[in-house]
């Protein structure tokens, strides 16, 4: 993208010289001149108090978008059941669009899908636009992006949200490319900005080192795909009324390259943290890769799921797939219980939002602890072998207790 100072409108002020990051201004004959050194970040374009910056692809593709009103969801389903993600989005679409005093608008995809729009408007939709085909019935790019795309262009929403899921994942950016307007991935917080109705969508960035909150201040909608786990779920509320729409997709089976022609499940049991009502996790505390056969045992017995920390992981003890925290899954369980683990910053935020938190360390003082709602100081050789044989005899347990 060239960026260009529009001779005659520049007043040589040097804003821009000073606002240039790169020192990419030069100022000749007390008019501004850009150099081969710029990146065009856009930075000088926004401060030049005479308009006289442009980029050139930006003004080809220039929007007005006031035109553009409403949140809107991707309901993501499979098989015919809403993922928690989709349920999360609405909570968290409710809420940005209460905030910009509009409407939220769940998009729903799929073949028989009528129970699931209802199911949206209790949980907090205002709208679900639901469209059924025999070529939407499984996912594919080409089939859902043509048919997202053409609701966007004739309705001109202001915001997309789309779970960072597999799917989710191929699906934004295809649909950003071909709307032509921005997408930050893998958010894990939504802000808005009321004034100029700017949604502030943070990530990661870096390897994790540094958050980044990016705008999308020129097209529209602005999109994001958003991180399963981390935005509270939204609440079924039995008597919410709402409008369900029903669509015909202009989808042709010429307008899908890719056949599906099976669709196999992984015979590996899939790792599903984010969905887990139980979490028991193993630490560096464990010692040892042997360690996490009782991590498992433990978990058995709870039907929970594995979590592991970073350092096992890069230790080789257990899979990058069962990694909670920032680099890892944000998780947000009925219960966890974190076995050896110190409780650093980027594990703790993957998890303490989980309603009880109970932390098993040999030493007292570890940050664990303080965002634990029960603690046991000891070593987990000797309190996960008595918890996992405690709930061997949990009936006879209980009766004395009674
Ligand atoms: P340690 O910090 O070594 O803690 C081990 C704990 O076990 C100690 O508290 C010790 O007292 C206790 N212990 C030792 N022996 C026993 C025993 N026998 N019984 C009971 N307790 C015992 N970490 C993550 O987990 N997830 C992430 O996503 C993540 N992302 C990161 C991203 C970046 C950019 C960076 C820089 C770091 C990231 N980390 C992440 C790493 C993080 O900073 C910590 O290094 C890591 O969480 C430590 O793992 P740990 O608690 O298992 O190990
Ligand atoms: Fe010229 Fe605008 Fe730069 Fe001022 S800020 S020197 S008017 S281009
Ligand atoms: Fe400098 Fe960015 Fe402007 Fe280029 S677009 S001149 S790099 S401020």
């Amino acid at each position: 993208m060239a960026v260009k100072v529009i001779q005659e409108k520049c007043i040589g002020c040097g804003i821009c010289i000073d606002t240039c990051p790169f020192d990419a201004i030069d100022m000749v004959d007390e008019k501004a001149v850009i150099t081969d050194k710029c990146t065009a970040c856009g930075n000088c374009i926004d401060v030049c108090p005479k308009e006289a910056i442009i980029m050139e692809e930006r003004e080809k593709n220039i929007i007005n978008i006031d035109e553009y009103k409403g949140v809107w969801v991707f309901a993501e389903q499979r098989e015919g059941k809403l993922l928690n993600v989709s349920i999360e989005l609405i909570g968290e679409g409710r809420k940005i669009a209460d905030e910009l005093d509009t409407e939220l608008t769940a998009i729903l995809l799929g073949k028989d899908v009528e129970d699931l729009a209802k199911q949206l408007i209790k949980y907090g939709a205002d709208n679900v636009l639901y469209g059924e085909s025999e070529l939407l019935q499984i996912y594919t790019t080409d089939g859902y992006t043509k048919v997202i795309c053409d609701l966007i262009k004739e309705r001109k929403p202001e915001i997309m949200l789309i779970g960072a899921t597999n799917i989710g994942r191929d699906l934004g950016p295809r649909i950003s490319a071909r709307i032509h307007t921005g997408l930050t991935a893998d958010c894990t917080r939504l802000e808005v900005d009321k004034e100029n109705r700017r949604l502030l969508q943070t990530r990661p960035a870096f390897g994790g080192n540094l958050m980044a909150t990016i705008i999308c201040p020129n097209h529209r909608p602005q999109m994001s795909t958003v991180r399963p786990g981390v935005m509270e779920k939204a609440k079924y509320d039995e008597s919410r009324l709402g409008n369900i729409e029903k669509f015909v997709p202009n989808l042709r089976e010429e307008d899908i390259k890719a056949k599906v022609l099976e669709v196999v499940k992984e015979a590996k049991a899939q790792i599903k943290l984010e969905e887990a009502n139980i979490i028991v996790s193993g630490g560096r505390g464990l010692g040892n890769p042997e360690g996490f056969k009782l991590i498992e045992q433990l978990a058995e017995k709870l039907g929970a799921v594995v979590g592991a920390s970073r350092a096992t992981v890069d230790a080789g003890w257990i899979d990058q797939s069962h990694q909670v925290g920032q680099t890892g899954k944000t998780v947000r369980p009925t219960l966890y219980i974190a076995c050896g683990i110190s409780g650093a910053i980027q594990h703790l935020a993957g998890m303490q939002e989980s309603e009880v938190i109970v932390a098993i360390n040999k030493d007292k003082n570890a940050p664990i602890f303080k965002i634990a709602d029960y603690g046991v100081v000891g070593d987990v050789y000797e309190v996960l072998p008595e918890l996992i044989e405690a709930l061997d005899n949990i009936d006879e347990i209980l009766e004395s207790v009674n």
